[in-house]
């Protein structure tokens, strides 16, 4: 008897379009076109035939023996097709020694002029009460990224807090300092920031277009649901407010594309309804939807079945994401367009993002932390911006989640598009920010592979629609 050949099943995802039959190759992130013999080997191969010999009988007498040999080493090469189970799905976890750092993560204030019933961030306080970053720090920060990191081609610098609007003397200052300092390297550099936009003048919108700043604005939706948790210190809703300075900020801001973030908490789940009112309504470029599943005030949490809800919704609205791009447009749904984005780019996500290798946060005190959501937190530091990276710490952190083996990813056929997901959900939920975040991976990985049917219909049907709309988002022209 010969050899047991089995499909290596994490490694493939068959997609039809129309008639054509796709393989979405999962190490590679690549679509296939599958002929008639290749989709019949994995046909008779999921039906129970397990050696060459077998599948020769059922399908010479169609196709010869000759190409189905050269299709059975094919799938082997692909390693969709395992020998006697010996298949690895994972290269083995590598030694992280590099940290091409391009992005710090300023938190210019931890106070904010509003009170978000939902926000509790490690360190927020009260505006009056935030502790201010000092400029010698943020220039330090600056310092410490071309230090540790000098031949990137781009850099970005995020402004953070709280709101950073309320210390904006101190994104003044860094943002004339950048402009010259980068003056003198080979990279440029590139600003940005996420506000509620309560406190945006004419003179501040005025501002940031001039100096390109990138700006993102915190916001929930209509008002019923903006109101319901983004409210001022005295409990107002804030809608009527945001409202107002995002229309003067349309009507002056040409620079950049604006997005919106929304925060999806208990009670807030109809993304439809969001999406058109922030985007047909508002004119946002793109919305981008948050869904809070292990927030540090646990009442806010999405219920499982409101979860379910969320991505019910992000599906319609993938499927309208969908048409749109079958006519070369792209409707602005930030979750579908990211997801699409990298499965064209082919990503082989090791890691779930660039937290800890290519973008540090550096607190108001100055120290360094794996991204702008562990500020404040009690996860120990990873150096500081005078002494630099501690790289050994980090090195030891990031190669805990390479390594894949023991852990649910490990045969998770999502594994190189999800990759054990945020460390921040993994903290807050189980105090461990180097263990997978396990707790909705179904969801997931029914969003990805609803993700991966939309790419393979607009690969297949407008393949331009990548070209128009994903490669220069990423390399946005000067
Ligand atoms: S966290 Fe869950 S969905 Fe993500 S790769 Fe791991 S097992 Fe798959
Ligand atoms: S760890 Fe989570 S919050 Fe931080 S950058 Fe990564 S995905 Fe975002």
């Amino acid at each position: 008897m010969g050899s047991v050949l089995s499909l290596v099943e994490p490694n493939l995802h068959l997609v039809d379009v129309d008639r054509r039959k796709l393989l979405f190759h999962v190490p590679t992130s690549a679509l296939f076109e599958l002929d008639g013999l290749s989709e019949a080997l994995i046909a008779r191969l999921r039906a129970g035939d397990r050696t060459a010999d077998d599948l020769a009988q059922a399908l010479a007498p169609r196709y010869g023996s000759e190409p189905v040999n050269a299709a059975i080493d094919e799938l082997k090469t692909l390693k969709v097709l395992s020998v006697d189970g010996s298949a690895q799905l994972n290269a083995e976890p590598a030694k992280v020694t590099e940290f091409p750092l391009n992005t710090v993560v300023l938190n210019v204030n931890t106070g904010c002029n509003l009170s978000c019933t939902y926000c509790y961030k490690e360190d927020l306080a009260a505006p009056s009460k935030g502790e201010k970053m000092p400029l010698e720090t943020a220039i330090n920060a600056i310092e410490m990224l071309l230090r540790e990191s000098p031949d990137q081609d781009r850099y970005n610098v995020v402004f953070f807090g709280g709101e950073p609007l309320t210390h904006m003397p101190l994104i003044r200052n860094v943002v004339a300092y950048c402009e010259a300092r980068f003056q003198k390297v080979r990279g440029s550099v590139d600003f940005s920031l996420t506000t509620n936009a309560t406190l945006l003048t004419e003179a501040l919108v005025d501002y940031f277009d001039a100096h390109r700043i990138g700006l993102t604005i915190s916001l929930d939706g209509p008002k019923a649901m903006h109101d319901k948790n983004r409210i001022t210190v005295g409990g107002k809703g804030t809608y009527d407010v945001v409202r107002q300075k995002v229309e003067m900020l349309f009507s002056r801001y040409r620079s950049r594309p604006i997005g919106a973030r929304v925060t999806l908490t208990r009670g807030v789940t109809d993304v439809e309804t969001i999406y058109q009112h922030l985007h047909r309504e508002l004119g946002f470029h793109e919305v981008g939807f948050a869904p809070v599943t292990s927030g540090d005030i646990a009442e806010f949490n999405l219920t499982p079945q409101e979860l379910a809800e969320v991505f019910a919704g992000m599906k319609r609205l993938g499927r309208r994401y969908l048409e749109g791009a079958l006519q070369g447009r792209n409707i602005g749904f930030g979750n579908m367009h990211r997801l699409l984005s990298d499965i064209h780019e082919g990503s082989k996500k090791a890691l779930p993002c660039g937290a800890g290798v290519a973008l540090l946060a550096v607190d108001t005190a100055g120290e360094i932390n794996l991204c702008h959501r562990f500020t404040g937190s009690d996860l120990p530091r990873f150096g500081d911006v005078e002494t630099g990276v501690d790289k050994p710490a980090l090195s030891q952190f990031i190669e805990a989640r390479l390594d894949r083996s023991g852990t649910g990813c490990e045969a998770c056929r999502i594994r190189n598009l999800c990759s054990g997901g945020c460390y921040h959900e993994s903290y807050a939920k189980y105090g461990d920010p180097s263990v997978p975040a396990y707790h909705y991976c179904d969801l997931l990985r029914d969003w990805v592979d609803f993700g991966v049917d939309v790419y393979s219909r607009v690969a297949i049907e407008n393949p331009g629609f990548f070209d128009a709309h994903v490669t220069p988002r990423r390399s946005p022209s000067p």
